[in-house]
């Protein structure tokens, strides 16, 4: 029994990572494991069998035959700023998996220790920072948003010092790739365009290999990522760039979906894969409204729930600078072949906006005045302050029950009354398909900030996994009111007015 790990990464050489150990941690434990995700990756342990070799490996005490940890290079803006040097300063890429479809993740362990890239940083994570990345993570998989999962949580036994002690923790990432806007930024800022050159091979033999010339159309032998590769066409490059703006698309699409908030948008939390990636200060919206930040840094409301498209374009220009001398040696030239693709992207997730609200609203092909209907939805819930999922929740409801539905009620009512006749005239020609539309759209559940943190709190404290348990049931079904889902239905009772997240250092 053994797990199969890879190392295409590592392959990449010297200026891509630090080769460097998980630090041991005094008493590891396994909290939590990801049964359904360790099968998909084909890893043959399970935490009631095989519970201390599984807290030894993923604490980075035990190294997993075959595995060559690294820290990862990547530099990024942040709220912005460009910081030249970030990397893996907490972090242990320790290879890669294949699933049983193929598709090969990165196995990252995070909170393992110090690296050259930590900075001032103890190379730590908390437990609850550990524990809400597992929560959110499967929440937002299960919602049907592209992100990171987490395969384990071990406890260390160890204290973590922040504003005070807290337990500490380890927690497994699994990624389809860690790399991230601020890795070809890494690149670009040193004038190394030999490894954004490999990066981007690298990259395309990753996530894209269907851009790979075949050898009679080819100039280049990809077959091999961690071939020394430093050949690549132009239209390649344009190619790679339009491919992850695709990926970012339904990304940012199914975060406005489903009201969640990133929070910390940098570059270098921004993969190319068009993976939701670090949950550190991420929340959901209650009440409706584009200004909402829970975030304790974000003082310029920058990541704002409405800002997220904007942002994501401007993290595209951002990767776009990066790649302008692989797409032509004249940087006029460049930016020429380039932009078209940038404004392209914004048009599509206009467009693509436009859809996804009006599949909230059960329209499958939005028509000329649906813009107005939505928007003029969106106002009165932003002025009524009307609970986003509690609001889409209702509409969905009341076209059930052979489609005389569970009338929506006062004060919703009140507040809809003269929309509500128009948007019933609009779906009226196609309500079953509108209800079956709307059910898999709109979910009758999130992960609440405020469940959330009780839960987080009561997990610390106890150390019981039995209401985490419950909830994650829930999570999991996300489209589909099972028993306990009234439980966590409800809105803050003070509208989370003093919420508050944090990074998670
Ligand atoms: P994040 O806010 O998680 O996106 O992290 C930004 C940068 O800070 C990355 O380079 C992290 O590796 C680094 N970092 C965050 N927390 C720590 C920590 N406790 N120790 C060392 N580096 C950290
Ligand atoms: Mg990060």
């Amino acid at each position: 029994m053994s797990i199969n790990l890879s190392n295409n990464y590592q392959a990449l050489g010297e200026s891509f990572s630090q080769q460097t150990l998980p630090a041991p941690v005094a008493q590891p434990s396994l909290l939590l494991w990801n049964e359904p995700l360790a099968k998909a990756l084909t890893i043959p342990f399970t935490k009631d069998n095989d519970g201390e070799l599984l807290a030894q490996y993923f604490s980075g005490n035990q190294l997993i035959k075959g595995s060559k940890p690294v820290a990862q290079a990547y530099s990024g803006h942040q709220f912005g700023h460009f910081n030249p040097q970030l990397g893996d300063g907490r972090a242990h890429l320790l290879g890669d998996i294949a699933d049983t479809l193929g598709q090969r993740w990165d196995i990252q362990l995070k909170g393992s220790g110090v690296s050259n890239f930590s900075r001032q940083g103890d190379g730590r994570c908390a437990l609850g920072p550990a524990l809400r990345e597992y929560i959110m993570s499967e929440a937002m998989y299960a919602l049907g948003v592209p992100t990171t999962r987490c395969l384990a949580v071990v406890t260390t036994g160890e204290n973590v010092y922040r504003e005070r002690p807290y337990d500490g923790a380890v927690v497994t990432r699994v990624a389809t790739s860690h790399i991230r806007v601020g890795t070809f930024q890494y690149f670009a800022a040193r004038g190394d365009t030999d490894s954004l050159k490999k990066l981007t091979n690298y990259a395309i033999n990753r996530h894209f290999p269907e851009l790979i010339p075949t050898s009679s159309e080819g100039t280049s032998d990809n077959s091999d990522g961690n071939k020394a590769n430093n050949e690549i066409s132009s239209q390649q490059v344009l190619e790679f760039f339009s491919a992850v703006l695709s990926k970012q698309i339904p990304l940012v699409l199914s975060w406005l979906r489903v009201g969640f908030i990133h929070g910390v948008m940098n570059t270098d939390n921004t993969a190319i894969s068009g993976e939701t990636i670090d949950y550190g200060p991420c929340a959901m919206m209650n009440a409706y409204h584009p200004e909402t930040v829970f975030s304790s840094i974000d003082r310029n409301s920058r990541y704002a729930f409405g800002k997220q498209i904007s942002i994501m374009q401007w993290n595209m220009t951002r990767l776009a600078e990066t790649l302008l001398p692989l797409v032509d040696s004249d940087e006029d030239d460049a930016v020429e072949k380039i932009e078209p693709l940038l404004t392209q992207f914004h048009q599509d997730l206009q467009q693509g906006y436009l859809t996804m609200m009006a599949a909230k609203l059960g329209i499958d092909e939005p028509a000329v005045g649906d813009g107005k209907l939505i928007n003029d939805l969106i106002t009165l819930m932003k002025e009524q302050k009307l609970d986003y999922t509690q609001t889409f929740t209702a509409l969905t409801a009341s076209l059930t029950d052979s489609l005389n539905g569970s009338p929506i009620e006062k004060p919703l009512t009140d507040v809809l009354n003269e929309w509500l006749p128009r948007w019933n005239t609009r779906i009226e020609p196609f309500k079953t398909a509108a209800h079956q539309l709307m059910m898999s759209t709109n979910p009758v559940v999130i992960p609440r900030n405020h469940h959330v943190e009780a839960l987080l709190d009561s997990c610390q404290e106890t150390g019981d996994l039995t209401a985490l348990t419950k909830f994650l049931a829930v999570l999991r079904q996300p489209y589909t009111e099972i028993t306990d889902t009234k439980n966590y239905q409800d809105g803050p009772v003070d509208g989370d007015k003093n919420y508050h997240t944090y990074c998670g250092t």
